[in-house]
């Protein structure tokens, strides 16, 4: 579980997260949304531990790592510039991260061969970067992460840089690895087909404030107010 309780943060004296409160269960899927800037990135790197809120708490499995650092949190991210290691082949970009935890050759090989198979990039084991399409690249950016079984998945517009059909598909695979996981995964997007496909439940975010908490069926039938509606399309 992820909570947030009274998550605030300024830059200078730009206030940009504003008195978040949010409970995130054990293998949910929650996808923020809202307008450019009203802070969704930013909330994720708190959670992430990337940057560090300027007041309130957070808590991963209870515990409260508000002054935990990234790599203690159990989290792992993917996020839109996905930045590969360019001169490192598919498998040694998908094992790094257990190569500096000091685990054993043979064990990461084992353990790349198994992540590569889920995501279908086990027939590109030896290429570099940039011999891979926008979506083999994709799907490595989630084996370097999945590689580390986080308990907690975090994705900022994952798909944002690929073509209409891949992200469809790497939508289909998202939504697949949720279901063989179970991993609790926040997930932000702009797009609210992907929002609504995707999410358990959907935090409508604005100027940095929680708007509306629900399911899709939720905010699409009763959204709380006008931006909301906005936001989800629903016809109020
Ligand atoms: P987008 O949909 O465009 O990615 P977002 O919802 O992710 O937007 P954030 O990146 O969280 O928005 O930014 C929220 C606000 O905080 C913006 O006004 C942004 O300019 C500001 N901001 C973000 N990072 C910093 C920083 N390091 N220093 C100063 N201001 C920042
Ligand atoms: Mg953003």
């Amino acid at each position: 579980s992820v909570s947030m309780e009274s998550v605030s943060k300024s830059f200078g004296t730009h206030k940009v997260i504003q008195d978040v409160n949010l409970a995130i269960n054990d293998g949910e899927f929650v996808v923020f949304v809202g307008p450019s800037g009203c802070g969704k990135s930013t909330l994720l790197r708190i959670v992430a531990g990337l940057i560090s809120a300027s007041s309130g708490i957070v808590r991963i499995g209870g515990d409260d790592v508000t002054d935990v650092p990234a790599a203690k949190r159990g989290v792992a991210f993917v996020f839109q510039s996905y930045a590969l290691y360019p001169h490192m082949t598919v498998a040694r970009n998908i094992g790094f991260a257990l190569e500096t935890m000091g685990i054993k050759r043979d064990a990461i090989a084992r353990k790349v061969q198994s992540v590569a198979r889920m995501l279908k990039v086990d027939h590109l084991m030896e290429r570099r970067p940039r011999e891979l399409s926008g979506g083999q690249r994709q799907r490595v950016a989630i084996g370097r992460a999945l590689v580390r079984q986080p308990e907690i998945f975090l994705f900022d517009e994952p798909l944002s840089n690929l073509d209409a059909d891949l992200r469809m598909e790497m939508r289909m695979e998202i939504a697949r690895l949720h279901e063989d996981l179970r991993t609790t995964m926040i997930y932000v997007t702009h797009d609210q087909s992907e929002a609504m496909t995707l999410a358990d439940r959907i935090v409508v975010l604005n100027h940095g404030r929680i708007e509306q908490v629900g399911t899709p069926s939720e905010l699409y039938h009763h959204p709380d107010n006008r931006f909301v509606a906005g936001f989800i399309g629903s016809p109020r």
